[in-house]
């Protein structure tokens, strides 16, 4: 089976399960879990942070981050295509009593600032209390140039809005443009990682931030059900994952640009975009026939709006070589 619905669909190594067997654990909703607490400190000094805190996942982090940033009745400027508004089931809203102010995202993924700077509100009854920008990166695989976050963080500052940043694949940034990533945390106040993506984890994602930020964030985990006991399996987990499988994110880039290539070749495949890990492509009028003859050789591929295919850890050389080929035999037989 090749699995190129997403980076989130890799299964642990041996070594991997042997570093979560062998972690010293302890419950660290008491705080007495000492991987826990050691992973914690070594993903805020490799973020330049003060602080990090393990989450379950992707969304409950970034939501936990909304929630410790804004109050009831406040607002955060979010790009109409990113995850915090468009695929984590309005938590914000719903549970934060946070309105999103959504922004039209441009072509290469960031909020053009004469919109963010049109989206601020002023201090009227009328309006809601404009509180945070939030930003994407990687967004759509694509890396959000370094100058432009500074611009945008600053706009943000300049208003007294304080930033995060969904960085649920911003190990890829970091790898794809060989810059550490703390420089890309810098302009935030807070940022999301996850481990479960292109890193291989099972399970795991680290909020980082100020001292302060996380402490109010550790209450608002344990009010949404994020509090965990014995987590340090998980912790160990991300930090294996952390330690032996970020330089292969450079290796699953290669697989994604070689894959947009090979399928630029075919007939009635348009490659819309291909960044990092992640190739979108418009397979019209073929999409629904092409992916159906894909599934019945194995190889699964994301269709929600246009075609995405996404390299990662069980992806290989000789799986990029074989999706090709099934690609080309039913344009043989189709074209
Ligand atoms: C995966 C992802 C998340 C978190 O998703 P979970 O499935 O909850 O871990 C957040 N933001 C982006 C951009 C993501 O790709």
């Amino acid at each position: 089976m090749i699995d190129l619905r997403s980076d989130t669909v890799t299964r642990p190594s041996p070594a991997m399960l042997e570093a979560m067997c062998a972690a010293p654990v302890g419950d660290d909703v008491w705080g007495d879990d000492p991987t826990v607490n050691a992973f914690q400190k070594a993903v805020a000094d490799i973020t330049g942070k003060q602080a990090a805190l393990l989450f379950p996942s992707g969304t409950q982090s970034n939501l936990i981050a909304l929630m410790a940033h804004c109050g009831r009745g406040d607002e955060y400027i979010v790009g109409q295509q990113a995850h915090t508004y468009g695929y984590e089931g309005g938590g914000a809203a719903v549970l934060g009593s946070i309105q999103p102010q959504p922004v039209e995202n441009a072509a290469d993924g960031t909020l053009p600032l004469d919109k963010i700077r049109a989206a601020i509100k002023d201090d009227d009854v009328h309006f809601a209390r404009t509180r945070l920008l939030a930003l994407e990166n990687t967004i759509a695989g694509k890396v959000i140039p370094h100058d432009y976050t500074q611009a945008a963080t600053a706009l943000a500052r300049e208003h007294g809005l304080a930033t995060h940043l969904d960085g649920a694949r911003l190990f890829n940034a970091s790898v794809a443009t060989d810059t550490p990533l703390a420089a890309l945390c810098e302009p935030f106040d807070s940022v999301s990682l996850c481990f479960s993506k292109g890193l291989g984890a099972p399970v795991g994602s680290v909020l980082v931030g100020s001292t302060e930020l996380i402490e109010r964030a550790r209450r608002w985990r344990k009010v949404a059900g994020g509090g965990m006991r014995q987590s340090g399996i998980i912790a160990a987990a991300c930090w294996y994952a952390l330690e032996h499988h970020l330089s292969g994110l450079a290796e699953d880039h290669r697989r994604a640009k070689a894959l947009a290539q090979g399928m630029e070749k075919l007939p009635g495949v348009r490659v819309t975009s291909q960044a990092t890990n992640m190739v979108f492509a418009d397979f019209a009028p073929h999409a629904a026939p092409l992916a159906g003859w894909l599934g019945e050789h194995s190889i699964f591929i994301d269709l929600l709006g246009s075609a995405r295919l996404v390299t990662h850890r069980d992806i290989s050389d000789a799986d990029i070589d074989q999706v090709l080929a099934v690609m080309q035999a039913y344009f043989t037989q189709h074209g």
